[in-house]
């Protein structure tokens, strides 16, 4: 399944956030007996719509999506000049299917930081200059073996132009992920030199509470890092967070003005990062949300559950979630003529509740 890298300079609140994380491992719940690596946090994406299919349906068990974040230990100044932890730190990158950065914005004059001062978008361009530098000697690597390829096979000019267009960008001291839509770059072309500054990227700003609420000092910070997704919590209040019941957390949520906790926050910005979607489905035995790619078509959906189900698909029942609440149950939906029959190529929408027709 795909993962989230985490990572950070020292002090920035790194630990207090992953041990959070770690604290909720669905994994831990679900699957007892299930080995837990200590540098991955499985947290479930809170999915509100799975109660109350559990209610329509008498389900007995309740089974949300997940995401797996990587805690990715040691980034170093230097760390792209390949040296001990320095390589350890890139090759767990490379690993990653995204990068979650987390970025100290609270004061705290009892945490030292690093550079002696919080400043959040140096924090930020010391990373991306690691990232940058790393993809850089990627590509002079490649270089002189696509002009070799590209004098043979013509159709090969096409990506060595991308990737000396990369160059120029990273040269600039622009990531991949932040820069090539505007630069023109056809990501599609370079996808085999697996660019760490291509990977999309999620900010976590670490903050006082009171900037939870400062919706002008949150677009600041958002800007710095635009087109990343961005979250904001204070991995403090988290970690008390986690040692309290539903009713007492709710309570200090209120008290910080939010809705929802800043690790459920994270949990569905990462599923948004990877570039995923869930569709849900529901019976006496469970409720269940399911994970599919963004613009995946009902028989993929379907060979998520079992691949025999993809092989041998033929149509999907589906309702949307909105649908399905308002006739109150499922016969009543379909009575109401809002249960649709979909084929292969339909392509799955958020919220869909599915029952999947298949031959074996
Ligand atoms: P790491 O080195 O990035 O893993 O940072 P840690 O999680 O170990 O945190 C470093 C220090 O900062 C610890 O003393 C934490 O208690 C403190 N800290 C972490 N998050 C916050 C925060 O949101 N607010 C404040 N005031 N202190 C924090």
């Amino acid at each position: 399944s795909l993962t989230i890298g985490i990572v950070g300079l020292p002090n920035v609140g790194k630990s207090t956030m992953f041990n959070a994380l770690t604290r909720n491992n669905v994994l831990a719940a679900n699957y007892p007996f299930a080995t837990i690596e200590p540098n991955v946090g499985v947290v479930g994406v809170p999915d509100p719509r799975l109660d109350v299919l559990a209610g329509i349906f008498g389900s007995a068990k309740i089974l949300p999506a997940s995401v797996s974040f990587v805690d990715i230990a040691g980034i170093v100044k230097g760390a792209s000049e390949g040296e001990g932890l320095g390589n350890k730190f890139l090759a767990n990158i490379r690993e990653a299917d995204a990068i979650c950065q987390v970025v100290r914005a609270f004061e705290d004059d009892n945490v030292v930081h690093v550079d002696g001062r919080v400043d959040p978008l140096s924090d930020i361009e010391i990373i991306n200059t690691e990232l940058i530098l790393a993809d850089l000697q990627t590509i002079e690597r490649a270089l002189p073996r696509q002009e070799k390829d590209a004098r043979i096979k013509k159709d090969l000019q096409s990506t060595l132009e991308a990737t000396k267009q990369a160059q120029e960008l990273l040269e600039s001291g622009t990531t991949i992920f932040a820069g090539a839509a505007k630069a023109g770059i056809d990501t599609a072309l370079i996808r085999d030199l697996q660019l760490m500054t291509a990977k999309p990227f999620l900010y976590v700003f670490n903050v006082d509470t009171d900037v939870l609420s400062d919706d002008a000092r949150k677009q600041e910070l958002s800007a710095l890092v635009a087109p990343a997704d961005t979250i904001f919590l204070d991995a403090k209040t988290e970690e008390e967070l986690i040692e309290l019941d539903e009713e007492d957390a709710k309570e200090l949520l209120e008290s910080i003005g939010q809705d929802e906790s800043g690790l459920d926050q994270l949990a569905h910005a990462g599923f948004n990062t990877l570039g995923l979607q869930t569709y849900l489905t529901a019976g006496p035995k469970e409720a269940r949300a399911w994970t599919i790619p963004q613009g995946a078509t009902a028989p993929e959906a379907a060979g998520v559950i079992h691949t025999d189900f993809q092989r041998g698909f033929i149509k999907a029942e589906i309702v949307s979630f909105d649908d399905l609440v308002a006739a109150g149950s499922m016969a009543d939906a379909k009575a109401a003529g809002k249960v649709r029959m979909e084929g292969k190529d339909y392509v799955m929408a958020d919220g869909d509740v599915v029952e999947f027709r298949f031959s074996l």
